[in-house]
């Protein structure tokens, strides 16, 4: 159709022209922390896989095992037959791990957040989320077809002022650390108005588990009704859950249109991420390696100390970011540049993350590089 592809040519010329076109790069990642991009062996600084676990011997086999006996797929929705018992294993696992009542799977963290927030929340209700939280809360929030109110960033008293207007059952949003700036939500706060109002509070900790609290991530301590994580990131798989009470996650079983309407996930995926648990429960100095090092890396460059292993280098424009970028990866260190609409307009950044694979070295090298920049 001639109109379709025009349509697609004038907004990628737009988007082209504001320097916000993006492109695939085909990537091997080869090993904890390094990846093969363009024929060169570069350092990895702006991956998810905190805890360098999607190469570990065990969870490999683990998932090899799976695939081996169980087959690379699950055939059908879990309702239907996709439901392996390495699925109910896992949710188990991690609600022992999270210390809740109840995990539900999704099959992505994404995916978890577009189900969850149109099963609790519907026309008449109120659902609160700060201007910073991830695109799938934004998406689930729409989804309800509630009213969405979207709060300043970290902002409390804004919260608070919703909530006092809110009509019907208000439901309240945040990432538990923000994954473009690695600060972390007032959650104190935040639980204790949301108690204060009958609000219900949603933390997704998509970059806070696996790497705080001993790797329980950045809720620890504080009641969270509705905690949402993913596998895919310090967990080392791909898929996504919902840790809650068993009211709610049997509730969302039946209505959760991301569980119901879809396929379960691989059993290996499930059994990959089983195994990345085992890891990271056994070995929790793994968990408390990518913050060390982004200390490390902030306290040499003189930053602000960081909360989590993610250090925002805020550059400004697209083409800033993307030049420094390019700099950096001639260097032989990869760290992507972010540009909107992913962060406000004016704020294009390196998104700098550590990960327990990086050796000291890795960091100083990394730290180097960026002196020079500046
Ligand atoms: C990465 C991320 C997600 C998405 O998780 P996937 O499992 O990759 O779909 C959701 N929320 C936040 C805050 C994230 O950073």
């Amino acid at each position: 159709m001639k109109s379709l592809d025009a349509f697609a040519d004038a907004k990628r010329v737009s988007l082209a022209r504001r320097r916000r076109l993006r492109a695939l790069a085909p990537t091997t990642r080869v090993g904890p922390a390094h990846l093969i991009r363009n024929g060169r062996r570069l350092v990895e600084f702006c991956g998810n896989d905190y805890v360098s676990l999607t190469h570990h011997p065990a969870v490999v086999a683990a998932a090899q095992e799976a695939a081996a006996r169980f087959g690379t797929g699950a055939g059908a929705s879990r309702l239907v037959t996709g439901d392996h018992p390495l699925l109910g294993q896992l949710e188990a696992a991690l609600a022992a791990w999270l210390e809740r009542p109840a995990v539900m799977l999704f099959g992505s963290g994404y995916l978890a957040n577009v189900g969850i927030v149109p099963a609790l929340a519907g026309p008449g209700d109120t659902v609160v989320l700060d201007a910073r939280c991830h695109a799938c809360l934004f998406a689930g929030a729409q989804l309800s077809r509630a009213e969405v109110v979207v709060t300043p960033h970290a902002d409390v008293q804004a919260v608070a002022t919703a909530l006092d207007a809110a009509t019907g059952q208000a439901l309240v949003l945040t990432d538990g650390i923000f994954s473009m700036d690695g600060d972390r939500a007032p959650l104190e706060a935040l639980a204790g108005l949301c108690e204060a109002r009958d609000a219900w509070l949603m933390v997704d900790d998509a970059h806070g588990l696996g790497v705080l609290g001993h790797g329980r991530g950045s809720t620890v301590g504080v009641p969270v009704p509705l905690l949402v994580g993913t596998l895919s990131k310090s967990l080392a798989s791909y898929g996504g859950f919902l840790a809650a009470s068993a009211s709610v996650v049997d509730l969302l079983r039946s209505r959760a249109r991301t569980g119901v309407y879809t396929t379960g996930l691989p059993p290996a995926s499930a059994a990959a991420a089983l195994a990345a648990l085992q890891v990271l429960q056994a070995e929790p100095e793994r968990c408390a390696r990518p913050l060390v090092l982004a200390r490390r890396f902030a306290a040499a460059l003189e930053l602000p100390e960081p909360a989590s292993p993610i250090v925002p280098l805020v550059v400004g424009g697209e083409a800033e970011a993307l030049a420094a970028s390019a700099r950096l990866e001639a260097a032989g260190f990869l760290v992507t540049a972010i540009r909107p609409p992913t962060v406000a307009v004016g704020t294009s950044r390196l998104r700098v993350t550590f990960a327990a694979g990086h050796t000291d070295d890795d960091v100083d090298g990394l730290v180097a590089a960026v002196r020079r920049e500046r």
